[in-house]
């Protein structure tokens, strides 16, 4: 990779974290996004399970493996995704969001599932520097569109930057019956979601006034990824495409998106999103 050549973004819709072990076709979506971006110097992640009350950005050089869910089997429990940190961008990343404050931090946090559920598939070798980008609950989604819009200088120092979250996320409406479809609602909102990020991205922190929105983004955790996106895309006038779409338990939509990338070749990628094992209760499961 050319670090002068701006590198794309994406929006990555994670789902169940056993997605991490299996292949499916959003797994292939996911794989096909991480071959056709060539190498960055490192990869920015806003995860939707990095949820807290500041803004922060890992900094340490050796980040840890988080394993933030509970029920699932120990082979979840056992995945590591070894890639180093890279310190220095913390340093960047505070410099392009000015004068936004970003706090450093150096012992708290590391790769959450969000981050490598999706990375284990889409960069497998964990040998590219990965760092977080924390989600500020206390902050409006105007700032979380507005952030994401000033971290567009990073793309052409080689940065990747990928929200990894869930446009519809409801746990407490799971249908395990329904492991490849969505229910009406999921399917109004997320495609009216994608109108909009196709359209006019800078218009998607709006979707907070939709009909459907209170049963897709019960809470805003896996949905605020999304404006990350929206908001580099609004900023440098690039395009959005779907990388992949589709619905899981009838309350989840797995769509991704990708900004100013040719379109991979996903292929004829088969297979609903991961089950969700029998013992994990969905609405504890932190999934
Ligand atoms: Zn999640």
């Amino acid at each position: 990779m050319d670090s002068a050549t701006k590198m794309p973004a994406a929006f990555l819709g994670h789902g169940n974290p056993m997605n991490a072990l299996e292949t499916n076709r959003y797994t292939q979506a996911w794989r096909a996004f991480g071959a056709s971006v060539g190498r960055p110097r490192a990869i920015l992640v806003v995860s939707a399970h990095w949820y807290i009350n500041a803004t922060a950005v890992t900094a340490m050089s050796r980040p840890r493996t988080i394993h933030d869910f509970y029920g699932f089997p120990q082979p979840l429990f056992d995945v590591q995704y070894p890639a180093p940190g890279l310190p220095e961008l913390a340093a960047e990343v505070s410099d392009a969001v000015h004068p936004t404050w970003v706090g450093a931090d150096i012992d708290s946090w590391g790769i959450d599932h969000g981050t490598w559920s999706v990375l284990l598939h889409a960069f497998p070798d964990a040998d590219i520097p990965v760092v977080q980008l924390s989600i500020n609950a206390d902050k409006s989604f105007d700032y979380h569109l507005d952030l994401g819009a000033r971290l567009a200088p990073l793309r052409e120092r080689g940065v990747l930057i990928v929200g990894s979250g869930n446009v519809v996320h409801n746990l407490g409406g799971v249908d395990r019956r329904l492991a490849d479809s969505g229910f009406d609602w999921a399917q109004r909102f997320d495609e009216d979601a994608k109108v909009t990020m196709l359209d006019d991205p800078i218009r998607a922190a709006e979707l907070d006034a939709h009909p459907d929105f209170r049963h897709a983004v019960p809470t805003p955790d896996h949905f605020l990824p999304l404006l990350y996106l929206a908001g580099l895309a609004g900023s440098g006038g690039g395009r959005t495409d779907v990388l992949i779409d589709g619905y899981a338990y009838g309350s989840l939509s797995m769509t991704a998106y990708t900004l100013d990338l040719d379109h991979p070749t996903v292929g004829a990628g088969s297979g609903a999103a991961a089950d969700l094992p029998p013992a994990v209760p969905p609405d504890g499961s932190n999934m």
